[in-house]
């Protein structure tokens, strides 16, 4: 077994910290539900696109370090370092933002995954086996070229794409249920339940 990870939005959850942000620069209601989503869609549908565009940067830039891990994210880093199964990150992600300041967005994810990914025992994704890569066809070589047994990530169209590398198993992470009907695509909606998915893989080829 080899575990790929998409990084945005499965490790990474930025719906507080979008929120926030945008809450700060009194750009929302402050009954708007906590939701990336749903801050984007409040921004596009008053005609404030640049406003989120450039929210983005801040958030995954300068801000990135306030970012939370989903729940259940380092218990399963953990099984996994503990039975020695090899792990990596591979993402897609532009080196700068599209607007506003030029943070290096490669940097400040590098930063989030040694500050956030890590216990007493030390990282739990070794920082070599971390990849961004500028567009999504690079990191679908990255993952077949590491050779990823199963592929994690939140969007159906990279696990649904056609250079997914046919040895790899892909498996959506849904964690709002966006998604409900991807036929061919195994998901789960909590780090728990992948884990748990992951278990009897292991268990079933011992
Ligand atoms: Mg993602």
């Amino acid at each position: 077994m080899r575990i790929g990870l998409d990084f945005d939005n499965t490790i990474v959850n930025y719906d507080a910290l979008f929120h926030r942000v945008a809450l700060e620069q009194g750009n929302i209601p402050s009954d708007l539900p906590v939701n990336k989503v749903a801050v984007r869609d409040h921004l596009r549908c008053t005609g404030r696109e640049p406003i989120w565009t450039e929210m983005q940067g801040t958030v995954y830039g300068a801000r990135m370090n306030e970012a939370a891990a989903y729940p259940g994210v380092l218990d399963c880093l953990r099984w996994l370092r503990e039975r020695s199964i090899p792990v990596a990150i591979m993402s897609h992600k532009t080196r700068h933002p599209f607007l506003g300041p030029a943070y290096d967005l490669h940097a400040a994810a590098r930063a989030w995954i040694e500050r956030h990914l890590v216990d007493a025992e030390g990282p739990l994704v070794d920082p070599a086996s971390v990849y961004f890569e500028v567009t999504k066809e690079f990191k679908l070589d990255r993952v077949g070229e590491w050779g990823a047994t199963h592929f994690v990530d939140d969007l159906p169209e990279i696990l649904l794409h056609p250079a997914f590398p046919r040895d790899a198993r892909p498996l959506l992470f849904d964690p709002d249920g966006h998604h409900a009907a991807v036929e061919s695509v195994p998901s789960v909606t909590t780090w728990a339940g992948l884990q748990q998915r992951l278990e009897s893989t292991w268990l079933a080829n011992r």
